[in-house]
């Protein structure tokens, strides 16, 4: 059966449940309070990856999700995602067998992979680990214009889009979420879909639920294009990096971003020197030129695990979460499910409702 629903940000995951539920029927309205500017996944790294996971189930919620960019990728034809395969060098010794094992257990495939191997791999860097893990499921997409390519696949399948107009507040009747205050009125739906990254939060509590976040920024580093020398998605214990097919480097300045603890950027100017100077060492560019850093905040809930569900108050259903380029896939069509009715066994982990208890 047909429903209304309004989808509370045009990021990478409020665009993905839009997409889902317009393709399965239903009458959606998504509303986005600014330009792409302001989101994540503006300024997201994209690598899709579940060698990076809290636990085993988030480790397998991420292992799904790369199944369902493939398919999604396929879908609308996007050309946003590539799928390079990933050399991580973080860890060496002991530490990299630990990562290997853990993995392996998990039924994950990598590889450990020795020097002439890696030499194969990236013959034109000239700073190589001994050894590394190569990931080879792994991908990257270009996350912003793929977010735009699921917005005119979701109006395209009859989704309207609002936007730049933010929802004031969430609209309650009777004790449930009932619609949305706008910029542009009033707008009623069976149910509201908060995907609204580090905004989530303010539009929760304004219905009384706690959503607790972490602060945590982070900036990305993109060059200006230089002839091609690097496939893969490269993650070394300085710096994650990787360069796009129109030849631009893009790199985060922390190292483990996804682990990435900084609440605040001190000297921005300074990390994004510092962050250049990595870069050109790293690939053994001496000419790499800046083209812009962005600064994004990553919309990291308390227990850095992802929030997703119905929570608090009924007609309100929550979808915040960090490595949402990542989860995004799955995501998407898991909340389009169980909006339509069917409950999904692998989110009952991340209900908003563990914050009510705690
Ligand atoms: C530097 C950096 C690197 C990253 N690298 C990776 C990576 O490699 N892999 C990975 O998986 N993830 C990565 N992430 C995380 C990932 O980018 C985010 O988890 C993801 O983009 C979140 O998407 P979202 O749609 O939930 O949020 P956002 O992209 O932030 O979108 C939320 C939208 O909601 C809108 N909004 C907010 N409040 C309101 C309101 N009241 N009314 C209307 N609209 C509202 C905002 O305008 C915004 O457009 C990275 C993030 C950063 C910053």
């Amino acid at each position: 059966m047909a429903h209304k629903f309004i989808v509370v940000g045009a990021g990478i995951v409020g665009a993905t449940i839009a997409y889902h539920l317009a393709r399965s029927g239903h009458t959606v309205s998504v509303y986005d309070s600014g330009t792409p500017e302001t989101r994540a996944t503006h300024s997201s790294f994209g690598w899709i990856n579940a060698s990076f996971y809290i636990d085993a189930n988030h480790h397998r919620l991420r292992a799904a999700s790369l199944e369902s960019w493939r398919q999604l990728q396929h879908d609308i034809q996007s050309e946003s995602i590539r799928w390079p395969g990933c050399l991580c060098f973080e860890h060496s010794g002991d530490q990299l067998e630990a990562q290997y094992n853990a993995l392996q257990t998990l039924d994950y495939e990598c590889e450990i992979m020795t020097t002439s191997e890696i030499r194969a791999l990236c013959p034109n860097l000239p700073t190589l680990p001994t050894t590394a893990l190569w990931l080879p499921q792994e991908g990257v997409a270009q996350s912003d214009r793929l977010t735009s390519e699921l917005l005119h696949a979701a109006t395209r399948a009859g989704a309207s889009l609002n936007t730049p107009h933010p929802v004031e507040r969430l609209l309650e009747r009777n004790g449930r979420v009932c619609g949305v205050q706008t910029t542009l009125g009033s707008e009623e739906a069976e149910s509201v879909v908060i995907a609204a990254g580090v905004g989530s939060e303010v539009l929760a509590k304004g219905i009384g639920v706690r959503l607790p976040m972490l602060s945590r920024p982070g900036v990305l580093l993109r060059t200006q294009p230089v002839a091609h020398v690097v496939d893969p998605i490269m993650v070394s214990s300085e710096m994650e990096f990787q360069q796009l097919p129109d030849g631009r480097f893009l790199a985060p300045t922390a190292a483990g971003h996804q682990s990435d603890e900084s609440e605040t950027l001190d000297d921005l100017a300074e990390s994004t020197a510092m962050g250049l100077r990595t870069l050109r060492r790293l690939t053994g560019l001496d000419q790499l030129e800046l083209e812009h850093a962005v600064v994004g905040w990553r919309p990291v809930p308390e227990d850095h695990l992802p929030v997703i569900g119905p929570g608090g108050v009924e007609g309100a259903y929550f979808a915040v979460m960090h490595s949402g380029v990542t989860l995004a896939a799955l995501i998407g069509e898991r909340v389009a499910q169980e909006l339509s009715g069917q409950e999904s066994s692998d989110l009952q982990a991340y209900r908003p409702a563990r914050f009510i208890a705690s």
